[in-house]
């Protein structure tokens, strides 16, 4: 049995970023505030906040002077918010995020009606939105436009940054049938990041020579799950929050294991993953 990591894996360059960031910041100032939690990563939260990083998951809890704004980003009403409150902002929202809020910004301001291939409730699309003054909607069906009372000409359509390319060419496919009888006007940008791009084809490329993948991320990133959908049509293939979960029985007897991971998964868990796996190896 051989143990085969997918190349670039571990944090994303979005999250890494404002890992770094929030770390220097918190040594810096003896502490710092964030608005949302950087990671949902338990071990890096634990970090964090031995070197004064903490959470506060509104604008009102806030009790410092300046507060860091995490990659998933914040809409414009938030960055108002702070300001008039007299906080600083330390901006850590993951430029492939800033694009996907600058396109709903200019889509806005063009009049066009901005529709987010995206899950609705992930902080990164509705910070998205709010860059549109919310004149739009999330959704992954496009179906969902028909049920409009009053369906808007003019469409501009973006992704969730860290959508798979297939399905996102398939909605607007879906998008393009439902506008074409209706004179509509589209606008289609093209804001999925080239980290999660890259990462979702080395992890395919993986599954094809792997007899079993680990995907290694939180439960509920959707990131992680989308690489779990496309490993899934090539080879067996399982999500695992930390090497704990594995068990003696999962593993193929020969053959390569492949490790992949979400965009936030720390170099530190995957490392766990190997080494447990090689512990079964020995057995
Ligand atoms: S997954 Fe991509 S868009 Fe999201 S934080 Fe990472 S680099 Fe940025």
């Amino acid at each position: 049995m051989e143990i085969k990591r997918a190349p670039d894996i571990g944090f994303c360059t979005g999250v890494r970023r404002a890992i770094d960031i929030l770390e220097r910041v918190a040594r810096e100032q003896g502490g710092v505030e964030t608005l949302g939690a950087v990671v949902h990563n338990q071990q890096v939260l634990r970090k964090l906040a031995d070197i004064g990083a903490s959470i506060v998951n509104s604008v009102d809890e806030i009790k410092g002077s300046r507060v860091v704004i995490r990659s998933h980003g914040v809409g414009p009403q938030v960055i108002n918010q702070i300001q008039s409150r007299g906080i600083d902002i330390i901006d850590a929202t993951c430029p492939f995020v800033k694009r996907a809020q600058v396109a709903a910004r200019r889509l806005h301001q063009s009049g066009f009606y901005t529709i987010v291939f995206g899950d609705a409730s992930h902080p990164e699309v509705k910070s998205i939105l709010a860059w549109a003054s919310d004149n739009g909607l999330a959704t992954q069906e496009a179906t969902v436009l028909s049920s409009l009372d009053n369906p808007p000409r003019r469409l501009g359509i973006l992704s969730q940054t860290t959508h798979v390319p297939a399905r996102y060419a398939r909605f607007i496919k879906d998008i393009i049938d439902y506008a074409l009888v209706k004179d509509s006007e589209l606008r289609i940008i093209d804001t999925i990041c080239h980290d999660i791009r890259r990462r979702q084809e080395d992890s395919v490329k993986l599954a094809r020579e792997s007899e079993l993948v680990f995907v290694v991320g939180g439960h509920a990133s959707a990131n992680s799950k989308h690489l779990v959908e496309l490993c899934s049509e090539i080879t067996t293939t399982r999500l695992i929050e930390t090497a704990r979960e594995i068990r003696r029985s999962w593993l193929p007897e020969k053959g390569i294991i492949g490790i992949t991971s979400g965009a936030s998964t720390g170099e530190e868990t995957i490392d766990d993953v190997v080494t447990r796996l090689k512990s079964f190896t020995r057995d």
